[in-house]
């Protein structure tokens, strides 16, 4: 036990310290999420302001706070807690003998860099799009997932608001992606994370955006506004477009779904003026059946 609780305070620690060496730019740039993130969203608010798509959507829309707090508690509050956690959890496993190694598929390490993030890209997009798709087919995961559609005006901030469950919902298949890689997290990884973060924030964003033939590859904002519509197509019922940074796979599973793109749909679900409106109370909602 002593051991676990070790790692526990060790990666605790060092994801602080790692946290507040980024704000205090002590870490190499190109690993700096937290003003990466800082950065591509001033970038792609100012691209909102500049060629917005639903004109009189203002620029602090509703629940602009609430999702700007949402973007650095799931990064970086969370994530201090969390780390330890799965240190700890690693330990445990590699005590029964269930080691990152154990599961490997393919030996990534001997492509060329640009070939390993483009495997772990996709890999990665996959089991993140399934995941995303039993959060909305199991009532038990959907009860969190409604905190992210319960956005009802559409922002980039929108991205990151999601309960704090869901990255816990996230991580195994994440985790069992990067074990068919051998355990193997590239070298220049933060790239594939930047690009993810950058199309994620785009495909929340109040900008008319569709990629011309790549919406076939790309998720766009066009798509992913009718992953929150209010209104399902019968065929569909538990959703469509589940895309995170790739459409692709909503193509060749047949969720894919855009009838049209004036941008003025209803958002939202069913029921949604049950969700509490602050950030505290939608932190402890989805754990109760009623919910
Ligand atoms: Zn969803
Ligand atoms: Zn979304």
């Amino acid at each position: 036990m002593e051991k676990y609780i070790q790692a526990f305070k060790v990666a605790f620690v060092d994801t602080f310290d790692w946290t507040l060496d980024s704000i205090l730019f002590h870490v190499p740039w190109y690993t700096n999420y937290f003003w990466g993130l800082f950065v591509i969203s001033l970038i792609v608010w100012g691209l909102e302001i500049l060629f917005p798509w639903r004109k009189n959507q203002s620029i602090f829309r509703k629940d602009f706070w609430l999702d700007a707090f949402y973007m650095f508690f799931n990064f970086f509050i969370f994530s201090i807690v969390i780390t330890g956690v799965y240190k700890a959890l690693g330990i445990f496993f590699a005590d029964f003998g269930i080691t990152a190694k154990s599961l490997a598929i393919i030996d990534v390490s001997r492509f060329s860099m640009w070939i390993q993030l483009l495997v772990f890209f996709i890999l990665l997009d996959f089991v993140q799009w399934l995941t995303h798709v039993t959060l909305h087919r199991f009532n038990i995961l959907w009860r969190f997932h409604k905190v992210h559609h319960s956005v009802k005006e559409m922002g980039f901030a929108a991205h990151l608001r999601y309960h704090w469950m869901e990255n816990i919902f996230y991580k195994p298949l994440k985790v069992f992606g990067v074990m068919l890689l051998g355990g193997f997290e590239p070298e220049h990884a933060y790239i594939v994370h930047f690009i993810a973060i950058t199309i994620g924030h785009l495909n929340h964003s109040n900008i008319k955006l569709t990629y011309g033939p790549l919406k076939y590859i790309f998720n766009n904002p066009v798509m992913h506004l009718y992953h929150h519509a209010y209104t399902l197509p019968d065929e569909n019922r538990h959703g469509v477009n589940f895309g995170i940074s790739l459409s692709i796979w909503d193509y060749i599973f047949k969720t894919n779904y855009v009838p049209e793109d004036s941008g003025t749909i209803e958002l939202g679900y069913s029921d949604d003026t049950k969700m509490p409106k602050g950030f505290i109370k939608q932190m402890f909602y989805g754990f109760l059946p009623k919910d």
